[in-house]
This record gives structure tokens, C-alpha cells and sequence, in this order.
């Protein structure tokens, strides 16, 4: 069973809450970080939802959050809708300064079309509904 992040009126005046896509993914403030791990035994960064690091197997990892700003490394643009997505929507992998590469939905930004090696930004928002609740996630956009 998720966690409600938080509840809200909707206009049939019903209970929206906000549920997180992944337990775990986000740290708990409203607008979260995304959850990384340091592995305690060999010092490697890692990405998140990692249980074992994969440099040296050991499961004694302490979660960090990562930076909120990253590289766009490759993306694409999607023309079929995906289970919860309505196409045309983008998606791509963000290269932290952590030393790995997230993937993440892709928000448009006016007059800044997505391009290779620019700067991008998380942010924390709703991704879709999910019957009467809101499934919060991130997603990154141009800076
Ligand atoms: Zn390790």
C-alpha cells in the first residue's frame, strides 16, 4: 500500500491524494530529490532504487540525494501513448554529476527545444491520475 504525500479536495469534493510513483524514489520534502546510494564498502555513487552495488556487491548503502541538475545525454520524442502517457511525449536519460544517467520523462520548455549536452532540471510534479489520485514523480526540463 503507498503512502498519500498529501490530500486534497477535488470538485466532487472527494478525497485527491497525491501518491508517489516509486516508495522511496524522492526524498519526503514536498518537492523531493531524487534518492541515490553511496556504497559504504567501496565509496561508489549509485542511482536510485540500487538494493546491492554492482562494483563490489555489498548492500551497505547510505541514500544521498542527487543533484537536481544534470546533462541531457540522448532523448526521443514518443508518437504512440504509452500506459499512462498521451503522445506526443519525450523522454531521455539525464548524465548527473554523480557519474551516471537517470531516465526521466521530458517537460517542454518555451523556446527550448531538447538538444544533446544541455542543462537540464528536475522537477517534481505530477506525472498522471491514477482513478481519483495523483501520481507524483519527477521529471527534468530545460534550464
Ligand atoms: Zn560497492
Amino acid at each position: 500500500m503507498r503512502k498519500a504525500l498529501s490530500a486534497k479536495e477535488n470538485e466532487k469534493g472527494g478525497q485527491v491524494s497525491k501518491i508517489p510513483l516509486r516508495e522511496g524514489l524522492l526524498t519526503e520534502r514536498t518537492d523531493g530529490d531524487l534518492v541515490g546510494f553511496r556504497c559504504k564498502s567501496c565509496n561508489h555513487l549509485l542511482p536510485p532504487l540500487t538494493i546491492t552495488c554492482p562494483y563490489c556487491y555489498s548492500d551497505d548503502l547510505e541514500r544521498i540525494s542527487l543533484s537536481r541538475r544534470g546533462k541531457l545525454y540522448t532523448y526521443s520524442v514518443n508518437y504512440m501513448d504509452s500506459e499512462h502517457l498521451k503522445a506526443p511525449f519525450s523522454t531521455g536519460y539525464i548524465e548527473l554529476p554523480e557519474g551516471f544517467r537517470v531516465f526521466s520523462v521530458l517537460k517542454e520548455k518555451e523556446g527550448k527545444p531538447f538538444e544533446v549536452d544541455m542543462e537540464m532540471e528536475m522537477v517534481v510534479e505530477k506525472l498522471w491520475d491514477k482513478d481519483d489520485d495523483e501520481v507524483i514523480g519527477y521529471k527534468f526540463q530545460p534550464v
